[in-house]
């Protein structure tokens, strides 16, 4: 899962700030590295600049103000194919023989590999182990053609999902695959127009949502303003990625017309519907990822709401745990239930997912070990037994707690009284969109298959 963000000003007024700011409200999105490229106006040349680490981390802001420039984009990265290193964080960008140009990507290419060995038996040298860069060589490949066609031709060749903002020399350019499996949305303020993964980045920078990009259509945006173009690609259903509703996305971000926020409100009531907790005396979140469902069940199931476990927000990734008191403390470090709520209490938990289950078995433990009565689980979606193959880091079907085991077992397993998760109908439903425009592989194992046009014919 990556984040992408552009913006394009007509009247020259510098955007650098604004990418900053929006790669900013992305952080959520990607933590290993962040990245900027620019176009220098006058010959549409771009340069860019990229860092390992968090935003303020990778990127100079104070570098970053000195440079004007009038159409820039912007990336966070968290890996899914390639390594966690400089080479692969992006915006990746090229000079070729129709000009300059830099991608960011939110996304997983699932026919890159065969793509790339193919363009490398012609020739080619890669300069990452990005699925991304697939891209740039196939738009070499076309260097006869004028950039945005080579564009459309390298696009209509790619399977999966791909998000992009790309700047075409002094063009900003906005892609979504034809299957829609990754949000993206365009927006304004003023002269400046903006493309970013979630509108969250929009609000930041002061800028209205305009619409989202739709699945398949490539948005160009330059001094003449915006034009809509198609991938001609026909893509037999669509396969919006529900997990952004679920897990992903910021809560204040709205994707295809949907408030993220009310969505997983609406999970958490159907859920309750479907699997309530009668004898429960509070309803809490697993933070903070459970939360608004939480108090979606709660408000359908007439339970009290209590924040009953807190998070420390300022453990970072690199956490060290040196010594094994340290080690022995485990989640307790990042979560910790306020005693005197949970005391001799029956409490229904609930928590957007579970992935490998050890985060879940660790927090019922001391919940218990607090002094919990009973614990029910409630989890506001199907049980993950499939791994994603479009840009999120899912682990193998054997890591996957519920591929392994079934849900008594489950159960059993992570110390809870009882344990249900919500049906995929109901997570169809509580989003709002028809189920043929949804993707619930990870869920169900149903993948995009190979009928939909795969472009090969190079
Ligand atoms: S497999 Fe799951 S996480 Fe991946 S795109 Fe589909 S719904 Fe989203």
């Amino acid at each position: 899962m990556c984040g992408v963000f552009g913006a394009f000003c007509k009247n020259g007024e510098s955007v650098l700030e604004d990418i900053y700011l929006g790669l900013y409200a992305l952080q959520h999105r990607g933590q290993e590295s962040a990245g900027i490229a620019w176009s220098d106006g006058g010959e549409g040349n771009v340069l860019s600049f990229r860092g390992m680490g968090l935003v303020h981390i990778a990127l100079d802001q104070q570098h970053l103000s000195t440079i004007k420039a009038n159409s820039a984009i912007g990336h966070v990265r968290y890996s899914t194919t390639g390594a966690s290193d400089l080479s692969n964080a992006q915006p990746i960008s090229a000079n070729y023989s129709m000009g300059s140009l830099a991608i960011a990507h939110n996304g997983n290419i699932t026919n890159a590999s065969g793509i790339r060995r193919m363009l490398e038996s012609r020739g080619a040298i890669f300069q990452s182990t990005t699925d991304t860069e697939t891209i740039i060589h196939l738009m070499a490949h076309q260097s006869h053609k004028p950039p945005l066609d080579a564009l459309v031709d390298a696009l209509r060749r790619l399977r999966g999902a791909y998000s992009l903002a790309i700047l075409l020399g002094n063009r900003l350019v906005a892609a979504r695959d034809p299957w829609g499996f990754r949000p993206l949305v365009l927006g304004r303020r003023g002269d400046i127009f903006y493309v970013a993964s979630e509108s969250c980045a929009l609000d930041i920078v002061g800028a209205t949502l305009i619409r989202d990009v739709e699945p398949g259509e490539i948005v160009v945006i330059d001094e003449n303003g915006l034009k809509s173009i198609r991938i001609p690609v026909k893509a037999s259903r669509g396969y919006s990625c529900t997990f952004e509703y679920v897990y992903f996305a910021r809560p204040d971000s709205m994707i295809d017309g949907r408030s993220v926020y009310e969505v997983r409100k609406a999970l958490g009531c159907r859920l309750a519907l479907r699997s309530p907790c009668p004898g429960a005396e509070i309803v809490t979140g697993m933070p903070d990822s459970g939360t608004i469902a939480a108090m979606g069940f709660a408000g359908c199931s007439g339970q009290p709401y209590e924040k009953a476990i807190v998070r420390n927000r300022y453990i970072g990734r690199t956490f060290i745990q040196p010594t094994q008191r340290v080690r022995n403390l485990g989640v307790r470090i990042k979560l910790n239930p306020i005693k005197s709520l949970i005391k001799g209490k029956e409490l229904a938990v609930v928590d957007d997912s579970i992935v490998r289950g050890t985060t879940v078995k660790r927090v019922i433990s001391m919940i218990r070990q607090d002094g919990a009565e009973k614990v029910h689980i409630r989890i506001a979606s199907p049980p993950v037994r499939f791994p994603c193959y479009y840009g999120i880091d899912t682990p193998t079907c054997e890591e996957l707690a519920a591929a392994r085991l079934d849900i008594d077992t489950l159960r059993r397993e992570v110390g809870a009284d009882t344990l249900d998760y919500l049906g995929t109908e109901d997570l169809i439903s509580a989003i709002g969109l028809p189920s043929p425009d949804v993707c619930t592989a990870c869920f169900t194992g149903d993948y995009l298959d190979g009928s939909d046009n795969d472009g090969l014919d190079l």
